[in-house]
């Protein structure tokens, strides 16, 4: 397909941090670009809502996102415990900010607006095809849109997943997904603080946010794990209470919503970057442990490469040149990256391996340093 002029109509499923991000800088160099959300802004989603600030430079210059106004908590150590309460403190080194997912997601949906993206909220699609050099998509109520380009940022698990048969949804399995919860809480952590508990089968992140005193409360569990306990506040009393730092934030902080915000299904498989032609980008390309903290600057990145792609070629190339290029770029940023968080996440969740990785690194400030670097890039706005 050749993409003869910029009037070329890109169509990106899903308006998330991805999908907003690549929408803003492709409207930004003249696309015609049309995004869909399922949801709605501004709305909460699940996510721990610590950003690192490898993708500073690209909220704040390429997307003109102001952090000052909103007095963002500029958040710099790691405080990680056991499940016996054994800690670990350490500086990190690239550091980061916390913004909850309802400001940030707002920020960049007016942000794409202002560009002259055409938004279709409350648009599920559930269909996609591809005819000669045109794909189509089709919305849950039979409504049909033609496109030169249509890029995936539906997220960790979407209905387009399965339509499209993507490996991961076909071959996962229940025994191997986890779930998430989530609350904004008031406690009184130290603010530029992010501290990591672990739990037997999981972990529990804690950071500030924006407005007073506000925190974000996140944890990730194995299904297994809900399923032996029953329920969430009963999981919560029998495993999470265990480690006394988190008995404490449940007994003592100030719980700001009714319920907690769950989402489950969550497997970090191997995914597929391009099926039937869609080029995936954000958490539809592969997922990083939460633990890490990265996933967030991971679709940012991802965005921005792409984006790079599709601006750059947009008079002198064709649909393959960007996916193969794409492509290359992805494997070469994010593929260690993906592959030390997984082992990174084997030393956490069990009693005995969590107490022994917690020993070695206290001793060794250095080795602490490297593991947290392997997860992280640099700067990519600065240091592309
Ligand atoms: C428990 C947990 C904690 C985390 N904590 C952190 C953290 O502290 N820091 C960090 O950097 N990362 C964290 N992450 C990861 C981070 O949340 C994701 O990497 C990030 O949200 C990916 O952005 P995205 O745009 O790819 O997906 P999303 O933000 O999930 O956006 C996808 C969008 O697509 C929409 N959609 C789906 N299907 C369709 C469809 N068919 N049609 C139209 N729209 C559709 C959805 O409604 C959604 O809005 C965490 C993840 C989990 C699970």
């Amino acid at each position: 397909m050749s993409l003869e002029n910029n009037n070329i109509r890109l169509a990106i499923i899903g308006g998330g941090l991805a999908g907003l991000s690549l929408s803003i800088l492709c409207a930004q160099k003249g696309v015609n670009v049309v995004l869909f959300e399922k949801g709605n802004y501004p709305s909460h989603k699940l996510c721990g809502e610590y950003v690192s600030l490898e993708s500073w430079s690209f909220l704040t210059q390429a997307l003109k996102i102001d952090r000052e106004s909103h007095q963002l908590p500029h958040i710099k150590k790691l405080v990680v415990s056991s499940h016996t309460g054994k800690t670990l403190e350490a500086e990190l080194p690239l550091g980061g900010f916390g913004i909850s997912r309802y400001l940030l997601d707002q920020l960049l949906y007016q942000k794409a607006l202002e560009s002259g993206v055409k938004i279709h909220c409350n648009c599920s699609i559930q269909e996609t095809s591809k005819q000669g050099p045109e794909f189509h998509l089709k919305d849950q109520d039979g409504q049909s849109y033609t496109a030169d380009l249509c890029i995936g940022a539906q997220g960790k698990r979407s209905n387009i997943d399965k339509w499209l048969q993507r490996d991961f949804f076909i071959k996962s399995k229940e025994k191997n997904n986890y779930i998430a919860v989530k609350y904004h809480i008031q406690t009184t952590q130290e603010p530029d603080t992010i501290a990591l508990h672990n739990f037997d089968d999981g972990y529990c992140g804690i950071s500030k946010i924006e407005g007073q005193n506000t925190y974000c409360l996140c944890y990730l569990t194995t299904a297994k794990n809900l399923k032996r306990h029953g329920s969430i506040e009963q999981m919560e009393q029998d495993v999470l209470h265990k480690n006394p730092f988190l008995k404490k934030i449940f007994q003592e902080s100030i719980f700001l919503w009714e319920k907690p915000l769950t989402i489950s299904q969550i497997n970090f498989s191997e995914k597929e970057l391009i099926k039937n032609d869609i080029i995936c980008i954000g958490d539809a390309a592969g997922m990083i442990q939460p633990l890490c903290g990265n996933g967030m600057s991971m679709a940012f990145h991802a965005a921005y490469m792409l984006s790079e792609k599709i601006n750059n070629h947009l008079y002198n190339s064709n649909l393959q040149k960007i996916q193969q290029s794409f492509q290359k770029e992805w494997q070469a940023t994010f593929t260690t990256r993906l592959k030390s968080a997984r082992l990174i996440e084997k030393l956490f969740g069990k009693k005995w391996s969590t107490n022994i990785a917690i020993s070695l690194l206290r001793k060794s400030p250095l080795l602490t340093k490297k593991i947290i670097q392997l997860t992280h890039g640099k700067d990519f706005f600065l240091q592309p």
